[in-house]
């Protein structure tokens, strides 16, 4: 919607923090177009919580620059960024009600009695919570305090709202509808939201990008679609999505594509990930996603061989069900246990014990080699 011209809201450049020796964020840059819905997804540990204090000004940064609206805010305090962050926790008043909560930092900005009423009227009918500014708030359901804790930041106009995995204290099932609510409000807000998580569900349903996080780094930003079909790491590709591991060697390499003796010895053919040149003799990764595995019963599989141009043959060991996809755990003759999607019909399906091939094509093969590290 923005593409002439882009403005973004947010723009970090080589920002770093180092607590004494550990480098919790290792100068990282990116920036958020106005308006968008952008995930900081990452396993425990590897700086997201820091970068996102960093944003908010609750920590300096060691090196770099932050700027908010095309301004530098280093060495602004909170309270002077344009910025509200929702934690975990939600950090809600419980003496206070839904009204005083919401009325609270426009009490301390100093705005008059019938301002911070249209306002927090206002921010009620948005989230569509117009009925309960006289609750307490021990009175309100899990979801209603989420939104609620959204709102009490909204009604201040943030340029940007950080949201520290506020789902992570809820149940699955309201989480589950939290996702798509959050995602509604960010549209109907239409304000920045930089959502920090280490659920990649949660990122990949709501944002519009996603940067990966490792180790203090981002790996890759993308939208969900590019980061699952695209990655650009084998970190990537095994940390969004479910796959099937091999490593192994590579025996025949066209530079795009090629052979590889993995480690139980079984051949298996490969396309490189985007951008990749893979050489011969090369150590990589290969990963396959459940869902592009055909399992089928060895006696038929023949007749689809054309299919794929790999096969590895096996046993069922067990069947996950779930509806109509469900997940097959194959054991192959090397002792592997591979997984792969299948659509149960009810009807002459599959069943532990039995006897299958599974087949899959090389271009769903994603292949990287190894970075050796220390
Ligand atoms: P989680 O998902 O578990 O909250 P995270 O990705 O948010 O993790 P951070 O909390 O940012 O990670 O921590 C990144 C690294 O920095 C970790 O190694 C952590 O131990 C370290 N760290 C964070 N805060 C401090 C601090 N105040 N002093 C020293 N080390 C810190």
């Amino acid at each position: 919607m923005k593409q002439d011209n882009p403005t973004y809201d947010l723009e970090c450049l080589d920002i770093a923090k180092n607590f004494g020796s550990v480098r919790a964020v290792k100068g990282v840059s990116f920036d958020i177009p106005s308006g968008s819905f952008f995930s900081i997804l990452g396993p425990s540990g590897c700086g997201k919580t820091t970068l996102m204090r960093m944003i908010a000004g609750f920590e300096e940064p060691s090196g770099g620059d932050i700027k908010i609206k095309g301004k530098s805010v280093l060495g602004v305090p909170p309270n002077r960024r344009n910025v509200k962050m929702v934690f975990q926790h939600l950090a809600l008043f419980p003496m206070m009600n839904v009204y005083e909560n919401i009325a609270y930092g426009l009490r301390c900005a100093g705005f008059g009695k019938d301002h911070i009423r249209r306002k927090v009227h206002d921010v009620l009918e948005r989230i569509a919570l117009p009925d309960v500014a006289e609750r307490e708030i021990h009175q309100l359901s899990g979801g209603q305090k989420q939104r609620i804790a959204i709102a009490r930041c909204m009604v201040l106009d943030p340029d940007v709202l950080l949201l520290d995995e506020p789902l992570g204290a809820l149940d699955l099932k309201l989480r589950e509808a939290m996702k798509i609510e959050l995602k509604l409000l960010q549209h109907q807000f239409n304000t920045t939201f930089i959502y920090i998580t280490h659920d990649q569900s949660e990122a990949l349903v709501m944002s519009d990008n996603v940067a990966i996080m490792n180790q203090g780094e981002f790996e890759q930003i993308g939208t969900p679609q590019e980061l699952y079909h695209r990655p650009n790491t084998a970190f990537v590709a095994g940390f969004v999505g479910d796959s099937n591991r091999w490593s192994g060697t590579v025996k025949a390499s066209d530079g795009t594509g090629g052979k590889v003796e993995t480690e139980q010895g079984l051949p298996m053919s490969f396309s490189a990930g985007a951008g990749q040149t893979i050489r011969d003799g090369a150590k990589v990764d290969i990963f396959v996603r459940p869902e592009f595995i055909r399992t089928v019963r060895t006696a038929e599989a023949a007749a689809i061989a054309a299919d794929g141009d790999n096969r590895m043959d096996g046993v069922i060991d067990s069947l996950l069900f779930n509806g109509a996809n469900s997940r097959v755990l194959v054991r192959t003759g090397s002792g592997e246990l591979i997984e792969s999607d299948v659509t149960l019909t009810g009807d002459n399906d599959l069943k532990p014990g039995e006897d299958v091939s599974l087949v899959w094509s090389s271009k769903q093969a994603m292949c990287f080699a190894r970075q050796e590290s220390a």
